[in-house]
């Protein structure tokens, strides 16, 4: 049996008494609609699939251009992502400090 432990608190994850959340974070480069040609057929999903086609491509692209990263969350953690997804960044801005 596989164990979890949760990627944020290091706590393992009981899989018999608890779920255990998966994350999956997308960071990639944002397509300006406002910027192409206003064209009805254009199906813009398909134009970033298309884009994201592409990068894959460009190795040497891809990390600024597409990211994806998972993690693993116990309930708990789950919880606290939820409540304020962009604490961290929040924080960074204002030189909050955890001290
Ligand atoms: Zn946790």
């Amino acid at each position: 049996m596989i164990h979890f432990s949760c990627d944020a608190c290091g706590q393992p994850i009981d899989r018999e008494h608890e779920t255990r959340y998966v994350v999956r974070l997308e960071v990639y480069a944002a397509v300006d609609e406002d910027t192409e040609p206003t064209d009805p057929e254009v199906d813009h999903l398909e134009a970033i699939e298309d884009m994201l086609e592409r990068m894959e491509d460009s190795v040497s692209l891809d990390d600024e251009l597409y990211q994806q990263l998972r993690y693993d969350l116990c309930p708990t953690c789950r919880e606290r992502l939820l409540a304020d997804p962009l604490a961290r960044l929040k924080g960074a801005k204002l030189g909050f400090s955890n001290n």
